[in-house]
């Protein structure tokens, strides 16, 4: 196993700036998007040209509540993990606080903590994740495994009236590639992990893990892990429970173990506990995962429908055939009229092909404003991509679907990892932008995409704004799919309340239209009042019982998912 001296120092572990998503510098602009500020004027009637902004606090501004760590407690740690490598200043406790959901945004913008970590610990290995753990138990504290701090569901916050003692364990230091089975298509990869690290590791040796979320740059494996999450290829991949085969999970009085294998009869299956317990069944410190060599080709290519049926049915079709995509995706008319305008300004012949091709749909008998844009991916060698577009695009043309080529498709694999950004550039303008997803069977998607509308559109009426919905259907299954959907609109007075009437009637239309609460984002707080309705009385029964048993002082991350 690695030690200290070969772990990553805590100083180059990477943080999100604590007032939003990702880097210092990056953000969103519209001005080279022509389109862009006409359609969020006519969508939630915010008046981008002209030029109003909210102020966001200088963190020297916030009133961050003192550590409740006793010095005795911290110098426990620091003779664990090392000088340095326990901290208590303000700024490491603000950013361990929260996730990335609208509610965490706006709150930390607004300096709101009814609680933070008190201390923030950076073990090197898997063997001072274990002191720190028995520590932590012992003097009856709260831990919080802290991977990228990307999650949307609430899942790392401190409960508001902890009164124990809280740790934030950050798994930066644990990040990387330990060992490829190359036989066997697994590698051994440390819990902390970030996206791009553990790819750059794997694509070294010309391995893959196809595990690329929104997230991906500023998330962790064991934070993939921990919520159940899924990325753009599941389809070819699978989501982050199929591509787990083995885990290392640190817990009081030991290590859970549970072996590589490709298989296994032995249930219920720990393994899949562990998928999604949001640090509530101890500290993940190593994950092994399926790796697939790098594909010769990966393409993907974009698709108009005249309307959602054509497409979703479309998708469905291709699911349940033979052809084998890596991505298979639809966005609803709301969606394709936004992407559109998040365009960059096209000139000269690309303009003239556009304004072609629009002409050519119309003259067809589409309406364009119920067209559909889908992108779908193809990876693998060059004949079997070929094949297999050749496969999607006879089942397309069946549901009278037209192919615009790479174009579309190479630009927003480029700049998804980009569009986390929006979030912020609408709260710097006092509007909200969120997600909720779900999934469900191919016979109810529709009414889950109508229910939610309609759902949204009510809770827009009660809060009196003018609101705007937008969907996607992704990461298709042979059963069903995950429908995603965008809501956004001007905050007025109060805009956690605003925000919660929202979005508590998208999550309830979900479970009422016969989805789920998540498709991958997981439960933490935001989705645990549905819980029940999803799961049924005694499947939460279960899960506190599994909980309760496993963790009987209610050390590790408290009260998240039930
Ligand atoms: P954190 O936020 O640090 O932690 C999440 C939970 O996991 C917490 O409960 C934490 O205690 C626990 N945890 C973390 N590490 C460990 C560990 N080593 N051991 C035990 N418990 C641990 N999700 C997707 O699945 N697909 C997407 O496409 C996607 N896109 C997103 C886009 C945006 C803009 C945002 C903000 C989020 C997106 N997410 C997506 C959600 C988020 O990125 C995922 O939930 C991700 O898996 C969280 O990983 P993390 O390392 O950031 O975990």
């Amino acid at each position: 196993p690695l030690r200290r001296a070969d772990a990553v120092r805590t100083g180059d572990v990477k943080h999100m700036k604590w007032w939003g998503w990702g880097v210092e510098g990056v953000g969103f602009h519209h001005e080279d998007k022509p389109d862009f500020a006409p359609f969020v004027l006519k969508a939630v009637g915010l008046d981008l040209l002209a030029g109003k902004r909210t102020e966001r606090p200088d963190f020297s501004e916030l009133k961050v509540p003192a550590s409740r760590a006793p010095e005795t407690f911290v110098k426990l740690l620091s003779g664990i993990v090392g000088d340095g490598n326990a901290v208590v200043d303000d700024m490491s406790r603000v950013v361990h606080t929260y996730g990335k959901s609208l509610r965490d945004l706006v709150r930390i913008r607004a300096g709101e903590f009814a609680r933070t970590p008190d201390v923030v610990v950076y073990p090197a290995d898997e063997a001072e994740v274990q002191m720190v753990v028995e520590a932590a138990v012992e003097a009856d504290a709260v831990i919080i495994p802290f991977g990228g701090g990307s999650n949307i569901a609430g899942s790392l916050e401190p409960h508001a009236d902890e009164s124990r003692v809280v740790v934030s364990l950050d798994l930066g230091r644990l990040s990387r590639v330990l060992e490829i089975d190359a036989e066997s298509g697994l590698a051994r990869i440390q819990a902390g992990a970030l996206g791009p690290d553990l790819e750059a590791q794997l694509n070294r040796d010309g391995w893959t893990m196809g595990h690329f979320p929104d997230s991906f740059t500023h998330s962790s494996l064991g934070g993939w892990v921990a919520t159940r999450s899924s990325g753009m290829q599941s389809d070819k991949y699978g989501d982050i429970a199929d591509i787990v085969k083995g885990l290392r999970v640190v817990r009081a009085g030991g290590v859970l173990v549970i072996r590589a294998v490709p298989s296994a009869s032995t249930g219920p299956s720990v393994r899949e506990m562990v998928v999604g317990s949001e640090g509530r069944l101890g500290v993940i410190t190593e994950v092994t995962v399926q790796v697939h060599r790098c594909p010769e080709r990966r393409d993907i290519y974009a698709y108009f429908f005249k309307n959602l049926d054509h497409g979703l049915a479309a998708m469905q079709e291709i699911a349940e055939s033979d052809v084998s995509p890596s991505v298979t995706r639809i966005s609803d008319a709301h969606e394709t009229g936004f992407s559109l305008a998040t365009s960059k300004e096209s000139k000269g012949i690309q303009k003239m092909a556009q304004a072609g091709l629009m002409a050519y749909l119309k003259k067809r008998g589409w309406n364009l404003d119920e067209m559909c844009l889908s992108f779908i991916g193809f990876e693998g060698g060059e004949a079997h991509a070929k094949r297999q577009k050749s496969l999607a695009d006879r089942i397309v043309r069946k549901h009278h679907g037209i192919g615009v080529g790479k174009g579309p498709g190479a630009l927003y694999d480029q700049k998804k990892f980009d569009t986390p950004y929006i979030r912020d550039f609408l709260l710097d303008r006092g509007a909200a932008g969120d997600v909720s997803e779900t999934a469900g069977p191919w016979s109810k998607l529709r009414g889950i995409h109508a229910a939610v509308y309609d759902a949204a559109g009510r809770a827009y009426e009660k809060i009196g704004r003018k609101g705007w919905t937008m969907s996607h259907m992704s990461h298709s299954y042979h059963s069903g799919a995950c429908l995603y959907f965008t809501f956004a609109f001007v905050f007025g007075d109060d805009p956690l309340g605003e925000y919660d009437t929202v979005k508590r009637a998208i999550q309830q239309a979900f479970v009422d239209a016969g989805g789920t609460i998540s498709h991958h984002h997981g439960v933490g707080l935001e989705h645990a009042p549905w819980l029940e309705e999803d799961i049924s009385t005694q499947g939460v029964a279960v899960m506190s019982g599994l909980f309760g048993a496993a963790d009987p002082g209610g050390n590790f991350n408290p009260r998240k998912i039930v």
